[in-house]
């Protein structure tokens, strides 16, 4: 997915586009208006208000007015500017700065699942990349480090269930009800299995964690 960052803080666009980098995301960073205007079309943007040639405002609109594509605005808080208004510019969501790269990303999944038709049309938003694994939910595929690597259904169902939000724990309910069944009450153990099993496959025991007494979480940045 192709994301353009609209930002003239270096001190802000650096990390943000290797982080979005890191997490398989192709970044192209302009730090103006006018060249955010001139940006071939990315699959979301991420516009600053603040700009240093155009008001920010003026920039979004325009952008809203010849295309769809997702707009999430970074905005600081003396910037002073109101939901409603954003939403009228044409944004799809904002995030205040200082923001946390975990929110960001989060932010930027639901913006792009609104966006992107439910057809499973080969969006490239259905590969998840983290760390040295990649997840592409559309052919089930699985690779670490650019390996190949195969899993049972249901490994691969609760590897895609980790990978939509790295870092965050989930919990054994929440793993049990999202890959196993609606209404589950099997044996618990079934989960520890194939957490055992999809550890050793991935080749890295320390990618997914145990939260003791609580679940399991990918882990986003491997020691
Ligand atoms: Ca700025």
């Amino acid at each position: 997915m192709r994301v353009l960052v609209v930002e003239d803080d270096a001190s802000i666009a650096e990390p943000l586009t290797s982080g979005l980098e890191r997490q398989g995301y192709v970044v192209q960073w302009v730090a103006t208006g006018a060249d955010a205007l001139n940006a071939p079309e990315p699959d979301l943007i991420l516009l600053d208000l603040g700009l240093p040639d155009l008001d920010g405002q003026v920039v979004c609109r325009r952008l809203r007015e010849r295309s769809n594509v997702p707009i999430i605005v970074v905005t600081a808080r003396s910037d002073e500017i109101d939901r409603v208004t954003l939403l009228d510019l044409g944004a799809d969501d904002y995030i205040v700065k200082p923001f946390g790269f975990r929110e960001l990303t989060a932010r930027i999944r639901a913006v792009t699942r609104r966006a992107s038709p439910a057809t499973g049309s080969g969006e490239p938003t259905s590969v998840l990349a983290v760390g040295p694994v990649t997840v592409d939910r559309r052919t089930r595929r699985v690779t670490v480090d650019g390996t190949e690597v195969t899993l049972t259904p249901k490994e691969f169902d609760l590897l895609a269930y980790l990978a939509e939000d790295p870092g965050a724990v989930r919990t054994r309910d929440q793993i049990l009800r999202a890959v196993w069944d609606t209404n589950w009450w099997g044996s618990t153990k079934t989960l520890d299995v194939h957490v055992a099993s999809l550890r050793k496959k991935l080749g890295d025991p320390d990618l997914i964690e145990t939260v003791r007494g609580v679940g399991y979480r990918l882990v986003d940045e491997p020691r």
